[in-house]
């Protein structure tokens, strides 16, 4: 049984690789797609292969993919190019045969308002139609997301954001990639679409109370209207497109698109999913 695991040298790629070690997987057996192997050169000094993959060159994908049993299709970082992107592993993993594909997705993507979920809405119709065996892992928020606005808070005391009272059901990055690694070694879960999530949806009070007890100093947090986000964004120096990007994405917060949370990392976990003072505190 071989493993590929694409994005192999992101934080999450390396996080499930240390997973399915842990598991008792042989290394011999995972096999490491990265674009740049010579960031994997740790992972092939610990008897894991190491294969290029970039999702731009399908042909290093399809050699890839060759020969691979299941396949974690970890989502790329290129926004705008991420759909094709993925579809080229699609693509392999239909041509190679594989017995299970496995893609990191968000949260109800084929029906969220999330800025974020088109590109995986496309993928996963994209895996449906390949008829390529698949598990859907809707990975909700990782809480190390928030570590600049915790380092921020450390020198300002103020977690200032444009999500209001919306709340976020965020877990470790190790949670998701611990799950990943159940899924991708156990039989089953085939077929199956597991929205991922932390066991509690916090708000930005209880994360600036958090935020509070990680670095030792009282935080407030300060709820911003879009304008009165989008001219602090401007004022820190960030362009027109990103700011559009950052104001939307909180104002789906605010909405409530990662408020929801049903346990199911937890229980595919078998403990419950790491609390957000402890994810921060690690993080930092
Ligand atoms: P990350 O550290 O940025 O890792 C992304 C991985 O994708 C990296 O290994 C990167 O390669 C690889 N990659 C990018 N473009 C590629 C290409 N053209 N061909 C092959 N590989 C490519 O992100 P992460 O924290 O591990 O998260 C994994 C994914 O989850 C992200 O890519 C994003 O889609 C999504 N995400 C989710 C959340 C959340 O809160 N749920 C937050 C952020 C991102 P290099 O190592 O060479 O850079």
């Amino acid at each position: 049984m071989t493993i590929l695991i694409t994005g192999a040298t992101g934080q999450l790629g390396r996080l499930v690789i240390d997973s399915l070690l842990a598991r008792g997987v042989a290394p011999s057996t995972i096999r490491a797609g990265a674009r740049d192997i010579a960031k994997a050169a740790d992972l092939a000094e610990r008897g894991v292969q190491v294969v290029p993959l970039d999702y731009n060159a399908p042909e290093t994908v399809a050699a890839a993919v060759d020969g691979a049993d299941a396949v974690l299709l970890i989502s790329g970082n290129e926004f705008g190019k991420r759909a094709a992107q993925h579809q080229a592993v699609i693509d392999a993993a239909r041509v190679a045969g594989v017995a299970k594909l496995v893609y990191t997705s968000a949260p109800k993507a084929t029906t969220s308002d999330l800025v974020l979920a088109p590109e995986h809405k496309a993928t996963e119709e994209a895996i449906t139609a390949s008829g390529v065996p698949a598990v859907i892992l809707r990975n909700n928020w990782y809480t190390e997301n928030y570590l600049a606005d915790v380092a921020r808070a450390k020198e300002t005391g103020v977690i200032a954001t444009g999500a209001g009272e919306g709340r976020v059901a965020s877990a470790s990055r190790a949670d998701y990639a611990e799950a990943a690694a159940i899924v991708l070694t156990e039989d089953g879960h085939i077929g199956q679409v597991h929205e991922l999530a932390g066991d509690v949806a916090w708000n930005y009070d209880e994360l600036a109370a958090a935020a509070s007890e990680v670095v030792g100093r009282p935080v407030q947090y300060t709820s911003l209207s879009r304008e009165e986000q989008a001219e602090a964004l401007a004022g820190a120096g960030l362009d027109e497109g990103t700011i559009g990007f950052v104001t939307e994405l909180d104002a789906n917060i605010r909405d409530g698109a990662l408020a929801e949370t049903d346990g199911t990392l937890s229980r595919l976990l078998g403990r419950p999913t790491t609390p957000l003072v402890e994810g921060l505190r690690a993080a930092l």
